[in-house]
């Protein structure tokens, strides 16, 4: 794994702040850190922003958005990016936060599983309910497959060409890839537990034509055990639901179970945890290590509620905890941004 330092004072763009998490939280926060002249690199997990709205319920309409009598989860999510734009924060996706430490000169280093490793001067832990994980096969061996013959994820489409595949899962992800990968790959079976599907009804109904063509196979069935034959994986048994064991030759299996979220690495930086989220006060959502402030789903204080709103509050009072870490000399006076020649600068709509 190579390794990159980003972010160290003197190495020409010292970062100020590490957001880790860029669910609709971690977006407000880089705004409202953006409007005291804050910088922010943004750390997520999954390969897209939006954490919950995106994830588990892009479609669904939220009723309780200040002066948004509804809105889509997923357009609230666009519309927070898009309101975070001026700011150029630095989005570094599809990496997860796995070690944590303080450093001697009052820094913090952020690394991430892909090696990428931040110095810098604050954090904002925005990470929701945890890190998102797809939920495993739960096969006997199967971990020792994974990536080489199983697959939680499509990295490169082409790796998939002109292989024997076999799709689980009845959601969106497994719907798509078995529609775009019918006629590329030498043989494809999608299998899964019930005849309802969560994805949408029009791919549904493509994938049963191209199953009565018999240009893919479909089956209505669970994963039973993996076929290894001499310790080389050649193919999965799945039992369907009249009982029947039904061997699957494949070269492949991408597995789409949907995400979990896991808590995982923020439990274990040393910093306060109540009802398993991270202790903050309630003046700026410091947690119990100077520097490192905790807003949204991840933070615990009395009476707190989990609710995009009570985020938003939460950020924009971190950003004014982090700014006078940051410039403790500084005095710190509130500016609107309907009035403030400065913000409006910063939001690049004057130019005075
Ligand atoms: C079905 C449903 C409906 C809802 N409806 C409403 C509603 O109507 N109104 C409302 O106010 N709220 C609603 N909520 C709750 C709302 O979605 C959450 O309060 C909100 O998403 C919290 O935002 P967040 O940014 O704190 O965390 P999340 O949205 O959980 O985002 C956190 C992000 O952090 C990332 N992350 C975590 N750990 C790491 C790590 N170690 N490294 C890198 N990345 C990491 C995750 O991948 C994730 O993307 C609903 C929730 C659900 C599930």
């Amino acid at each position: 794994m190579s390794e990159s330092i980003v972010g160290s004072p003197g190495s020409g763009a010292p970062v100020e702040t590490v957001i880790i998490g860029a669910g609709p939280i971690g977006l407000f926060q880089i705004f409202e850190l953006g409007l005291l002249g804050i910088n922010a690199h943004i750390i997520d997990s999954l390969a897209q922003v939006g954490g919950q709205c995106t994830e588990l319920y892009p479609d669904k309409p939220i009723y309780d958005i200040p002066a948004l009598p509804i809105c889509g989860a997923q357009e609230l999510i666009d519309r927070l990016l898009q309101q975070a734009k001026p700011f150029h924060a630095t989005f570094h996706l599809g990496q997860e936060v796995s070690e944590f430490a303080p450093t001697q000169a009052g820094r913090f280093l952020v690394r991430t599983n892909a090696g990428t490793t931040f110095d810098a001067a604050t954090v904002v832990i925005a990470a929701g309910v945890g890190s998102f994980q797809a939920r495993r096969i739960g096969l006997e061996g199967a971990q020792a497959f994974e990536d080489a013959h199983i697959h939680y994820r499509v990295r490169r489409a082409a790796d998939l060409h002109d292989q024997r595949l076999v799709i689980f899962g009845g959601g969106d992800s497994a719907l798509d890839w078995t529609l775009e990968l019918a006629a590329k790959a030498r043989s494809l079976t999608l299998v899964h537990r019930r005849a309802d599907f969560r994805a949408v009804p029009a791919s549904v109904a493509k994938m049963r034509e191209l199953a009565r063509a018999g240009r893919i196979r479909y089956l209505e069935a669970l994963p039973h055990s993996l076929i290894v034959v001499d310790g080389r994986f050649t193919g999965v048994n799945v039992k369907a639901t009249d009982g029947v064991i039904h061997a699957l030759e494949a070269d492949k299996l991408l597995v789409f179970f949907g995400l979990h979220p896991k808590l995982g690495p923020v439990a274990e930086w040393g910093l306060a945890l109540e009802k398993k989220a991270l202790l903050v006060d309630t003046e700026k959502f410091q947690t119990s290590l100077p520097g490192v402030f905790a807003v949204g789903d991840i933070n615990f204080y009395p009476g707190k509620k989990k609710l995009i709103l009570s985020g938003f509050h939460e950020a924009a009072l971190a950003a004014f905890g982090i700014q006078h870490h940051l410039f403790p000399e500084k005095k710190q006076f509130l500016q609107y941004t309907t009035t403030s020649p400065i913000m409006q600068k910063r939001l690049g709509v004057t130019s005075s």
